[in-house]
């Protein structure tokens, strides 16, 4: 007998009729003698939908408000979980946030998980109860409810599992698993039998959209298996798992591509110390993160630099650069928002050379120009014209070996 957690995203349970699915599921696996607890996200676009009501009160709906209204999504589908588990003549209760203990400090819209104290949820278990939680909400230290950012049903999962010491987390999606590449655009992406925690994490911040990065960041602090799988049929997914477990390292596991950024270049800034602290502790301080930085040599006292920004902050960072620009005598600044990063991961990178050399040679190849370059010890990431990132995700895939074969 083992302790499972499973969560089933918005589409899992985009109606009645998909949570009766996700009841036979659970089922399934309870009557196997496993100790089931659920977690929930909220009907697919019904957060999004609360948002818009609000927003057509105010542009500016207060921030606790706002997770108040937000978390009655998954409210709404725990309870209607159990109602349909206790009609089929099964032991069910739901919980929210705070009942099940998920305490959190209080940044509204985007709170971090202090601690849960899961004695509830392992009283009801002990008791053969299935448990249903709400995924993405908690409360924090005074009560409120408080929302764990867009799609944090996953972290709920993932810190419920770690605090019950839970065998197997699995994340029930509308995919199947996690993919060399995005299968909308390479139609030979294969799925992946495993993955490791860091690669999952670099290839969650590089738009993979599978897990939220955070679930991830805490499946590894607690070495929490994660199972990546579908709803809709039953094969096995993709498991993210620590790199211990006996891994068959790949030099490239993934290519991954991001189409929302923007590149914002500053000309002729003066070459002294402190200017970049100039630049950018207002582009920080406007909470606008910045991805890439490069300065080039320096050419008569001067030199250039050039960053990258999310593609809905360079209007405003553009504005802020402008500002600097004039305040330390930088010659110019000029932007480009028709750009996107394609990026290869893979953790057998941290002991092979080469993968930099044919990463290039193959977008060479295809006439792709590199704009920028950045990497980490398990990725390497080129900014390249959008118009060209889905080639570029084709051609690197079919240059790493990763095409499947049939
Ligand atoms: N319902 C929330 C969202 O749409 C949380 C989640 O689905 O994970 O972001
Ligand atoms: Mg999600």
């Amino acid at each position: 007998m083992a302790l499972i957690v499973k969560k089933f995203g918005g589409t899992s349970v985009g109606n009645l009729a998909k949570i009766r699915n996700v009841a036979n599921r659970v089922i399934k696996s309870y009557d196997q003698g496993n100790n089931v607890v659920v977690i929930l996200s909220a009907m697919a676009g019904v957060t999004d939908g609360l948002i818009k009501l609000a927003k057509q009160i105010t542009d500016t709906p207060q921030k606790r408000e706002l997770d108040a209204l937000m978390a009655t999504g998954e409210q709404t589908t725990a309870a209607l979980l159990a109602i349909i588990l206790q009609s089929m003549g099964y032991k069910a209760q739901s919980l929210l946030g705070f009942q099940a203990e998920v305490r959190t400090d209080c940044a509204f819209g985007n709170a971090r998980i202090i601690d849960i104290g899961a004695n509830r949820i392992k009283t009801l278990l002990e008791n053969r109860y299935i448990v249903v939680v709400a995924g993405f909400q908690g409360s924090d230290l005074e009560g409120n409810i408080t929302t764990l950012g867009r799609g944090g049903s996953d972290t709920s999962a993932v810190a419920i599992a770690a605090a019950l010491k839970a065998d197997c987390c699995e994340i029930y999606t509308d995919v199947d698993g996690v993919y060399t590449a995005d299968p909308n655009i390479c139609k030979h992406a294969r799925k992946l039998e495993k993955i490791t925690f860091d690669e999952m994490l670099e290839m969650a911040s590089l738009g993979a959209k599978v897990l939220q990065i955070r679930s991830v960041e805490f499946a590894k602090k607690y070495d929490v298996p994660v199972h990546v799988r579908s709803s809709f049929s039953e094969e096995e997914g993709t498991m993210v798992i620590s790199e211990e477990n006996g891994m068959e390292r790949l030099i490239v596991t993934g290519v991954t591509y991001k189409k929302d950024e923007a590149r914002i270049t500053m000309k002729k800034v003066p070459d002294q110390p402190g200017i970049a602290a100039k630049i950018f502790t207002p582009i920080a301080g406007a909470g606008i993160n910045v991805d890439m930085i490069i300065q080039n040599t320096r050419q008569g006292g001067q030199t250039d630099l050039t960053f990258t920004v999310p593609r809905d902050d360079f209007k405003h960072a553009m504005e802020i650069g402008r500002s600097v620009a004039k305040e330390i005598s930088a010659e110019d600044v000029i932007g480009d928002d028709g750009i996107a990063k394609v990026s290869v991961t893979g953790v057998g990178m941290k002991n092979h050379s080469g993968v930099a050399s044919k990463m290039f040679s193959t977008l060479a190849s295809e006439n792709i120009n590199i704009l920028l370059i950045s990497t980490s010890e398990i990725r390497i990431s080129c900014i390249v014209a959008e118009k060209h990132v889905e080639l570029a995700v084709r051609a690197l895939h079919t240059a790493f070996g990763l095409d499947k074969t049939e």
